[in-house]
């Protein structure tokens, strides 16, 4: 059990078949209790319920400061303390660049990058009080190779934005022993495209993967749990490829 008595607060982990909901599940099984926070209260309390039983789901738009605080005090005092935040809430759209018009700009870094920051502001007191904290941040391999899997520029500049933040976090927070770090996924297969990915467009990516398949939410949660337990004990600021090999470098 990598994760006993540890509480978790996992952003927009409502969606079936997303990466956050398989991170909460992972967490449980590894003896955590999760917090799932998500747009819909319902949603995000039935998938704490599907998870099994002592999980809580709250409504929070990670985008309105109010909620992020609110939530994050709802869960102290219903769990008990945080352990662990995961800004895992996010959105895309296949966008080419200049049809990226001022609302398709602010959706997207909006959820990602001030959503991360928001939340990280919400527990960073409540950490910082306990000298103790593990903060995980999705970022994508978009910011990495500037897009060219599914999303837009505006999504590739986002998730460029939350490893800088991370980064710049995890220099300020490490004296407070709060460790932040990133995780850069390749494709995984979830819900996020929103039925948009077409099978030549999964074809084409295909053929730069070495380990020749498109990634499992079950294998971004693995990496979550790595980075969000003890065996990453003295890893900060770090950014964790979780993409078949799509970007040796
Ligand atoms: P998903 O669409 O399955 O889940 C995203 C969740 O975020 C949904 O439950 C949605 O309701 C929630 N959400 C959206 N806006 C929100 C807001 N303002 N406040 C709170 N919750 C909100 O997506 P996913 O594929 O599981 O993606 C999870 C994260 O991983 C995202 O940050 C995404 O950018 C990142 N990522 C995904 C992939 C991929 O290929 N799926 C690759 C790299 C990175």
């Amino acid at each position: 059990m990598l994760l006993k008595d540890k509480i978790a607060v996992i952003t927009g982990a409502a969606s079936a078949r997303g990466i956050g909901k398989a991170v909460a599940r992972l967490f449980a099984q590894q003896g955590g209790r999760v917090a799932i926070l998500d747009l819909d209260e319902g949603a995000a309390a039935a998938a704490a319920a599907d998870i099994g039983p002592g999980h809580i789901g709250l409504a929070c738009d990670v985008t309105a400061r109010g909620d992020c605080e609110r939530a994050a005090q709802e869960v102290i005092r219903r769990l008990g303390h945080v352990d662990i935040l995961v800004n895992n809430a996010g959105i895309t759209q296949p966008l080419k660049i200049m049809d990226i018009a001022p609302e398709n700009y602010e959706a997207v870094t909006d959820v990602s990058l001030r959503g991360t920051l928001y939340m990280s502001q919400a527990l960073i007191p409540h950490m910082r009080s306990r000298r103790s904290g593990s903060i995980v941040c999705l970022s994508s391999v978009s910011a990495q190779r500037g897009g060219g899997i599914f999303g837009g520029p505006h999504y590739s500049a986002a998730k460029a934005g939350v490893l800088g933040l991370a980064r710049a976090m995890a220099r300020e927070l490490g004296p407070d022993n709060i460790r932040v770090n990133s995780l850069t996924p390749g494709l995984i297969l979830t819900d996020i495209t929103g039925g948009k990915l077409t099978e030549q467009m999964k074809t084409e990516i295909l053929k730069g993967i070495p380990l020749n398949r498109l990634g499992e939410a079950q294998d971004v949660a693995n990496s979550c749990l790595f980075l969000a337990s003890e065996l990453s004990s003295y890893l900060t600021g770090v950014t964790l490829d979780v993409n078949g090999g799509m970007l040796i470098h």
